[in-house]
C-alpha cells in the first residue's frame, strides 16, 4: 500500500476529532490526542507532515501549545492548522500572528478541510524535498559542504561545552586523476559514491559526521574518542576502502585507495576550528607524502602517529 502522509489532531472534543478523521482518512493517517500535553508527545515523535490544533481546549490552550510546537526543533517546521468556531474569529488573527499556517472554522464544510490540508501537506513536502537535496551531494548520497559548514560549527561547540575530545579527519582517494583519466568520469563518480558509502557505514553514531569536502576530498568529524580510539577507527575505514577490491589504472596501484589525515584536540573555548583543520590537511598530506592508502594522525601535542 502506498504511505499515507501522518497527520495529527488535536482537539478536546471527540465529535470534532472524529469528523475530521472521517473526512481526511482517506487520503492520510490520522492520529488523534483529546488534551495539549499528549498531543504535544505525539507531535515530538510521530514525524507528522500536519497538526490540526483546536485552539479552545481546557488546561494548555491551542496557542501554549503553538509556540511550544514552534520552540523544539523537531516540530518547529511542521506546518499547524488552528481549529476555530465562528465565533472565536478574533482568534484567527492571533494564532496566524503566532505563526499557524492558516485556519479552518467549525462547523466543517469538508472540500475546504481537504483542500486546505492537501495544500500545506503538499507545502511542507515540496520544502522538506528541497532541504534534503540541498544538503546531500548528489554523486556521493551523503552530506555536502553546506552541511559541513553547519556541522563543523556545532560539533566543535558541543566539544567544548561538553569537553569532550574531537577529532577533524580529510579523506582523498589516491591517484584519482589517473583513475579517471584511465577509466573515465562516470566510472569515477560511481568510486566517489563508494568511497563515502563505505566510510559513512562506519559512521554513523550519532556524535560522527562524514561529508564529502569538495573533488575527491571528504571530512569526518567524530566527537568523543580520544586520539588512539579515533586513529584505529579511521584505520579500519581506510582498510575497509581497499577491500572494496575496486581495480585502480596498473600505474597506480592495485586496488582503489584512500588516505587519511586527522587530529584530535580536546578544544577550549579561544582555540580555533580552522587551525586544527590545517592540521588534519598536514597529516593528509604526510599521507600522501609517506605513500598514500595510510592514515596519519596528530594529538594535541602535535605527536604524529604513522600507520605504515
Ligand atoms: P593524490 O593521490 O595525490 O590525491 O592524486 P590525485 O590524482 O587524486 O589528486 P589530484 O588533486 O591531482 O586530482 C584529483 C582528481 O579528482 C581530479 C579530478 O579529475 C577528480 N575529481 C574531482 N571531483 C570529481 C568528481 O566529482 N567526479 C570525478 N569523476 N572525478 C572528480
Ligand atoms: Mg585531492
Ligand atoms: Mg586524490
Amino acid at each position: 500500500m502506498e504511505h499515507l502522509e501522518k497527520i495529527l489532531v488535536i482537539d478536546d472534543s471527540s465529535v470534532q476529532a472524529d469528523m475530521l478523521r472521517s473526512i481526511l482518512e482517506e487520503e492520510y493517517d490520522i492520529t488523534v490526542a483529546h488534551t495539549a500535553e499528549t498531543g504535544l508527545h505525539c507531535a515530538r515523535v510521530g514525524n507528522f507532515s500536519l497538526v490540526l490544533l483546536d485552539v479552545i481546549m481546557p488546561g494548555m490552550d491551542g496557542f501554549d501549545m503553538l509556540q511550544k510546537l514552534q520552540e523544539e526543533v523537531v516540530t518547529e517546521h511542521v506546518p499547524v492548522i488552528l481549529i476555530t468556531s465562528l465565533r472565536d474569529a478574533e482568534y484567527e488573527e492571533r494564532g496566524l500572528v503566532l505563526g499557524a499556517v492558516d485556519y479552518i472554522t467549525k462547523p466543517y464544510h469538508a472540500p475546504i478541510v481537504k483542500a486546505r490540508v492537501d495544500t500545506h501537506v503538499k507545502l511542507y513536502r515540496y520544502r522538506a524535498q528541497v532541504e534534503q537535496q540541498s544538503m546531500v551531494d548528489p554523486v556521493a548520497g551523503v552530506p555536502n559542504r553546506r552541511s559541513y559548514n553547519t556541522a563543523c560549527h556545532d560539533k566543535w561547540q558541543e566539544a567544548i561545552r561538553f569537553q569532550q575530545p574531537i577529532s577533524l579527519c580529510m579523506f582523498d582517494i589516491d591517484r584519482f586523476k589517473l583513475y579517471n583519466d584511465t577509466f573515465g568520469h562516470p566510472a569515477g563518480d560511481r568510486v566517489i559514491r563508494a568511497v563515502a558509502q563505505t566510510a559513512t557505514s562506519f559512521l554513523r553514531r550519532s556524535t560522527d559526521f562524514f561529508a564529502r569536502y569538495g573533488g575527491e576530498e571528504f571530512v569526518a568529524i567524530l566527537v568523543g574518542s580520544e586520539a588512539d580510539a579515533a586513529f584505529e577507527y579511521m584505520k579500519k575505514v581506510r582498510q575497509a576502502v581497499e577491500d572494496l577490491h575496486i581495480p585502480h589504472a596498473p600505474e597506480a596501484s592495485r586496488w582503489v585507495t584512500v588516505s587519511i589525515g586527522g587530529v584530535t584536540i580536546a578544544p577550549e573555548t579561544e582555540d580555533s576550528y580552522d587551525t586544527y583543520l590545517k592540521i588534519a590537511d598536514t597529516m593528509l598530506y604526510d599521507a600522501k607524502r609517506f605513500g598514500r592508502n595510510q592514515v596519519v594522525w596528530s594529538n594535541e601535542k602535535m605527536e604524529q602517529q604513522k600507520e605504515k
